[in-house]
């Protein structure tokens, strides 16, 4: 028995028989040509039979895994059009007098090589498409089809690497996991697995001799056993038995409305602090985000992020949720979230002191970098943006001149802006008290539990001494949390949950009945809660008042 460790890109178990997938290796033979146009033609020919191809797999692709993951095939595309890649084609072919399949591998490898040295993961992650594309260009030109491995029992595959191409022509009914030796986490690869519902892992050293061994991958703890004892695999066994049970569980769950019986809809949204937080919402059917907690890019920087590099993460967050709701809070450093280029003084009572709002409130350069940021994404998907820490209208209404500004500010050097719902945490008890006047200052509330309980209850929410005090089922709570639903209501705007309370499943009941419109989770809990909201018959909605019964 052999354990290594590796990464893992998408949970599960999966054991069975190691399936060694070798490149076919493409001899390309430079040749010299008399006509250079014609050869170009004949790229051009070859480009628009590999723009079918890539359609067709797009077509597939869309059927098996849905809209973001197929999008990879449609990035193909549109690097057969890339023009600096067809000006190298072309010169290439004018200049040396040589053959397209040669130009193409040349390419092919100029281009893939300067997307490998590059700094940001992403781009090195498309140095694999480059290549995909190219090697598909060969085909073509070769006459030599297109690669399709064929998979005829359960297997577990081993490569070196995969192209998505590759990944979405394997038949998934045999496909049991992948383990890769390169390839990074957000390689589409990556991504087609996790939408898959692939068992992943790459960063494995694989040889070739372990082809037709019996293999484990854990994609829970990124761990991969070659040749495993009677014992490992009878643990292995269980962990599966169990962990199928549960993907039962999400399987029967996925897809389906959050309902209950009697017709109460509730948008059952994830809570996420990055990016690789996707991955777990796409699995969990999550129907949007509800709390994208913006000010872990901050944590992970040795700086403030630029306004490109926080682009880009809304960028792709909007994207992958491919039209569904993206709530992005903007940054709320301070208290126990520290970042030391920020120089916040220390402060006697730091969760009462300098914090979210109050910093961007007043370094509105900080601020205005984040909103342009935010703004920008807002084109790419359905981006809401949400304030926290707010305690009084008239910052709300200065927020509204901040952003305002900065959206006008956008709009007059012609940069396009989506529709944006904006609105406001109720994590003070002042927010709650006053939600009425709130209300019409924003379109959503959406309410902070973890610093309602502390706030309303004077207790540090950091302080686990106070543990036994802290107690967010506390009747002050719960009349807060019904106070500000029936003023969102009143004034016709929504209210949801974000804190951790809205995942407590022993008052999803009283939520419902106190008529939240909106639950935000972490994105393992999105389906127990759906459940529980599915199976529940409520015949009226509380109106008011205190909701123990
Ligand atoms: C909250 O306070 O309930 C909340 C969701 O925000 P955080 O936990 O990030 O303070
Ligand atoms: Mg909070």
């Amino acid at each position: 028995m052999k354990e290594y460790a590796g990464k893992e890109i998408f949970n599960g178990i999966a054991i069975g028989k190691l399936k060694f997938y070798a490149k076919e290796q493409k001899q390309i033979i430079r040749k010299k040509i008399e006509d250079s146009h014609q050869e170009y033609a004949r790229y051009e020919a070859a480009k628009a039979e590999a723009a079918s191809q890539l359609e067709v797999l797009h077509q597939k692709a869309l059927k098996q895994v849905g809209e973001a993951g197929a999008e990879i095939f449609q990035v193909h595309s549109m690097m057969l059009e890339d023009e600096d890649y067809n000006d190298s084609v072309k010169n290439i072919i004018d200049t040396q007098q040589v053959n397209a399949e040669y130009a193409v591998a040349v390419t092919g490898d100029n281009f893939s090589q300067i997307f490998a040295s590059m700094d940001n993961e992403y781009f090195q992650a498309r140095s694999a498409d480059v290549k995909d594309v190219s090697e598909r260009l060969i085909s073509v030109l070769t006459g030599n089809g297109e690669k399709k491995e064929s998979i005829d029992e359960p297997v577990i595959i081993l490569a070196d690497d995969l192209a998505p191409s590759e990944t979405v022509q394997m038949d998934k009914s045999n496909l049991l996991a992948f383990v890769t030796r390169q390839g990074s986490v957000n390689s589409h690869t990556a991504i087609l697995a996790r939408t898959m519902g692939i068992p992943a892992l790459v960063g494995i050293q694989i040889e070739e001799a372990w082809d037709g061994e019996i293999g484990i991958v854990d994609g829970y703890t990124g761990k991969f056993i070659v040749s495993p004892s009677e014992d490992v695999l009878a643990e292995y066994r269980a962990k599966k038995t169990k962990d199928d049970e549960y993907k039962e569980l999400l399987t029967t769950l996925r897809g389906k409305e959050t309902i209950t019986k009697t017709g109460q809809k509730v948008n059952l949204y994830a809570n996420i602090g990055n990016v690789s937080d996707l991955v777990t919402v796409l699995k969990n059917d999550a129907a949007g985000i509800g709390l994208f907690r913006s000010e872990f890019l901050y944590l992970d920087s040795e700086d403030f992020p630029t306004e490109e590099e926080q682009f880009k993460i809304y960028r792709q967050v909007a994207e992958t949720m491919a039209g569904k709701k993206v709530i992005i809070r903007t940054l709320d450093i301070g208290a126990d979230k520290q970042a030391d280029y920020f120089q916040l003084e220390k402060e006697a009572n730091p969760a009462l002191g300098y914090r979210a709002i109050r910093i961007c409130l007043t370094q509105t350069d900080i601020f205005k970098t984040q909103l342009r940021a935010l703004y920008r994404a807002s084109a790419y998907g359905n981006i809401a943006i949400m304030y926290p820490m707010i305690t009084s209208v008239e910052e709300v209404r200065k927020i509204k001149e901040i952003s305002k500004a900065v959206r006008e500010e956008l709009q007059e050097i012609g940069v396009p802006i989506g529709k944006v719902e904006e609105g406001i945490m109720i994590e003070t008890p002042a927010a709650a008290i006053i939600s009425d006047l709130l209300a019409k200052e924003v379109d959503f509330f959406s309410i902070g539990t973890n610093d309602l309980t502390q706030y309303t209850l004077a207790i540090d929410r950091q302080n686990s001494k106070l543990d036994v005090f802290y107690n967010p089922h506390h009747e002050a709570i719960l009349r807060l949390i019904q106070l500000v639903i029936d003023n969102a209501h009143k004034a016709g705007i929504w209210a949801g949950i974000c804190g951790e309370l809205g995942a407590d499943t022993t008052l999803t009941e009283t939520f419902l009945k106190m008529g939240v419109d909106e639950l935000s989770v972490s994105p393992a809990c999105v389906l127990p809660i759906r459940k529980i909201i599915r199976e529940a018959s409520l015949t009226k909605k509380r109106k008011k008042g205190i909701i123990k019964e």
